[in-house]
């Protein structure tokens, strides 16, 4: 018959046609729905095709008998846990207890108490329902527990035996179909690095009665390492002697392997693999730890590389990298234990772009980091092959030795590296211990030259101008280009950079560039509708010793198109007297092309008369140190008045630099020096500025000469005109 909807099944198995009518009877008067089948045979057929909620089954049927179908059952899906009440004859003891064999999950002897028969029925029922709601309880659990990767278990300590849930199992490697393992078994399980641990911590646990904590690791039977979160708790008899202890475990490998990620991360560069600055600090921070106490002596390298700017600029980043990597491999290779983690070990660093630092631990004496120096510059020295070329490269060492040079890590780095500054200071590839006498000087002093080496590539340059004023004519008569350093959102005055630029070598480039600039400049104006003004551009002494410095101007102004009469060259007094005939040829020969030459800061140099006389100069400049103090009467108007008057008995030109106030022109104009520059009229501005400034200033040819205005009102229309521009 169909299962009926609602109604509990039953399937009644029994050969004897009366008994079967009288039982069909009385269970369908209770409310059951009812299959019968005469015979085992048939009884498994209707089972396959439909299961029921219990089945009755006579022991003894012909054929298949009660027992084999109860074992057929059994092994059939769904039949496994299906309530069995197997029907026997009185005093059929032998039947019972076969009854069981085979699986049965009760018995009856047959009668007519039907409402017993329905009654232990009803309970049959029961407690297979309940079996079925556990399972599934459990099954949600254990897959619960699966999910959270969580494993329990329960240690009988006096059997010395292992109770584990299947996730348990799982996480320990162990098989999952079993549900105990010898204790001696589970502690193998464990990380052979980890059992001491574990065991001091769990029998500590068992005799206090704490709860136990602990990561450690298991190996399962594959090699297969997990970590695991470990917590477990002791129970106690009334004597206090711990029976048992429950606990978990849950796989927190993921979650290990993260932060182990995190951790290499935080504390290891990633382009060479060596430990990073913070690695290295708090290394080296333990070791002098360890150091105070036991008077070790622990000393600091600080490594940079010399050419390695040359190196990432000529052949690529690639190429700088390569470089960095071969680096580490080679400092490392160069100090002992660096990767045994052992309490002495040295620790190799990268702190960052081409900067690495070596902690040299439990040495036996200073002299020791110096052996270790020398070692590290070889090394560094060896041909290293990059992008298929053959470079060569060397590093400059500092090194700074507690408890001599500092105590903490703070001062020990920074006097090692103080001493690498010193170092690369004294040519480069060597070392230089710490002492006291090395200050940041030359630290700063390098910071400087680097960045003033990347001032052009980077645009850091910047002209500005200061307009020359011809009081006579109340015109502008020529300008100066003055350089300034854009560093850092920071103008930096030409003073604090150009010395700096003559010693390094940089000043060629400079100037070269500012003859361009300015030229270029110049053609930028004229092209705006201005017309062609001589700029003055300052250019020191080796600039006129170089074989092609003529063909260069004059190739610049070709370009630009601009007749020679418009460039206008400055060199010091104290310069031009250094290397006069080395010069003359140079100066002699630009002159020959139009350009004019000046004398800058006239007067503080020791040019005699004669000399002035043989040079080809158009203009000298007085001094702005001669024109700050000038009154009448003073020690300067009488420089400045032979001055001038030498200059015009030479027929040169001459302009007062540094002109200020009101009387110093008046007083310059009286002398016959027409042509000034200084704050009074304008600061040095940028281009911009300036032909702002000439715009309001206007067209020259437009304005009233000095004959026909008062002097002042030319002046304070100069004035007027340079303070808006500012
Ligand atoms: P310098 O050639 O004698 O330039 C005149 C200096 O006097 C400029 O200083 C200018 O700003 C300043 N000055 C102008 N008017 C006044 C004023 O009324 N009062 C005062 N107190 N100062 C005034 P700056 O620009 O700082 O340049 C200083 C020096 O740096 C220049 O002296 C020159 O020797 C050098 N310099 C400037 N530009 C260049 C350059 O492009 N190449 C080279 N090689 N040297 C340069
Ligand atoms: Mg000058
Ligand atoms: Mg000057």
């Amino acid at each position: 018959m169909e299962k009926t909807e609602g109604l509990p099944t039953a399937l009644l198995v029994d050969d004897d046609d009366v008994a079967r009518f009288f039982t069909l009877a009385a269970l369908e008067e209770k409310g059951f729905a009812v299959t019968e089948v005469d015979s085992g045979e048939a009884a498994i057929a209707a089972f396959q095709r439909q299961h029921t909620d219990v089945v009755l089954l006579d022991a003894l049927m012909p054929g298949i008998d009660g027992f084999d179908t109860c074992r057929k059952l059994r092994t059939m899906p769904g039949g496994e846990h299906v309530p069995v009440l197997m029907l026997t004859g009185l005093d059929d003891e032998g039947s019972i207890a076969r009854a069981y064999e085979a699986g049965a999950t009760d018995f009856f002897v047959k009668s007519d108490h039907w409402a017993l028969l329905v009654q232990r029925i009803r309970y049959l029922l029961r407690a297979s329902r309940m079996r079925d709601e556990l399972a599934k309880s459990r099954a949600k659990e254990a897959r619960a527990q699966r999910i959270a990767r969580l494993g329990h278990w329960e240690w009988d300590i006096p059997n010395q035996q292992f109770l584990a849930s299947e996730e348990c199992f799982r996480l320990m490697g162990q098989p999952t179909t079993q549900k105990t393992i010898p204790e001696k078994q589970f502690w193998q399980c464990l990380h052979i690095e980890d059992q001491l641990r574990v065991k001091t911590i769990v029998e500590r646990a068992l005799k206090d009665g704490n709860i136990a904590q602990l990561e450690c690791r298991l190996v399962g039977a594959d090699g297969l390492i997990r970590t695991v979160h470990f917590e477990s708790e002791a129970e106690h008899d009334e004597h206090g002697v711990a029976f048992r202890m429950l606990g978990v475990i849950q796989d927190i490998t993921e979650r290990k392997n993260t932060e182990d990620q995190i951790r290499l991360l935080a504390n290891y560069d990633s382009l060479t693999g060596l430990a990073n600055r913070r690695l290295f600090r708090e290394q080296f921070s333990m070791t002098l730890e360890r150091a105070h106490q036991n008077d070790g002596c622990v000393a600091v390298l600080f490594i940079d590389l010399d050419r390695f700017k040359q190196i990432n600029d000529t052949l690529g980043h690639a190429a700088g990298d390569q470089l960095l990597i071969e680096v580490a491999a080679r400092l490392n290779r160069s100090v002992r234990d660096h990767n045994l983690g052992g309490r002495n070990a040295d620790v190799v660093a990268r702190l960052g772009g081409d900067e690495f630092t070596i902690m040299l631990a439990g040495l036996n004496s200073p002299a020791d980091a110096e052996i270790v120096a020398r070692r590290v510059l070889s090394v560094l020295r060896e041909p290293v092959r990059l992008v298929g070329q053959e470079c060569i490269t060397s590093g400059s060492i500092g090194i700074a030795v507690f408890p001599r040079d500092g105590e903490d890590a703070e001062t020990l780095l920074r006097n090692a590296d103080t001493a690498m500054y010193a170092a690369k200071a004294n040519g480069k590839n060597n070392m230089q211990v710490y002492k006291p006498g090395l200050n940041a000087a030359s630290k700063d002093r390098l910071m400087l030259e680097h960045a003033l080496h990347k001032a052009l590539e980077r645009n850091e340059l910047v002209l500005h101008y200061q307009p020359q004023i011809d009081t006579r004519l109340g015109k502008i008569v020529g300008a100066e280009a003055l350089m300034r350093w854009q560093r850092d959102g920071k103008l930096v005055p030409p003073g604090e950079f150009i010395p700096l630029a003559e010693e390094v070598g940089l000043i060629i480039p400079f100037g070269e560039w500012a003859i361009k600039t300015a030229v270029g400049q110049n053609r930028a104006w004229v092209d705006m509708g201005f017309e062609a003004l001589p700029i003055a551009v300052n250019i020191p002494g080796s600039h006129f010793e170089r074989a092609n410095f003529v063909e260069q101007v004059q190739e610049v102004l070709s370009r630009q198109r601009l007749d020679a009469k418009y460039l206008e060259l400055e060199i010091t007094e104290t310069t031009l007297m250094q290397n006069l005939s080395a010069t003359l040829p140079t100066l002699d020969a630009l002159t020959a092309l139009g350009i004019r030459l000046s004398v800058d800061d006239f007067g503080t140099g020791y040019s005699s008369l004669s000399y002035l006389r043989r040079l080809p100069i158009d203009t000298l400049k007085i001094d702005a140190s001669f024109v700050r103090d000038l009154q009448k009467g003073s020690d300067n108007e009488a420089i400045v008045a032979a001055i001038i008057a030498m200059a015009r008995s030479l027929n040169l030109r001459v302009i007062a630099e540094g002109v200020e106030t009101y009387d110093q022109m008046c007083l310059l104009h009286a002398y016959g020096c027409h042509i000034m520059q200084g704050y009074y009229f304008s600061r040095p501005v940028p281009a911009a500025d300036f032909a702002a400034f000439r715009r309001e200033y206007g067209d020259q040819k437009q304005l009233p000469k000095m004959k026909s205005q008062s002097k002042s009102s030319v002046v304070s229309l100069l004035r007027a005109a340079g303070e808006k521009a500012r």
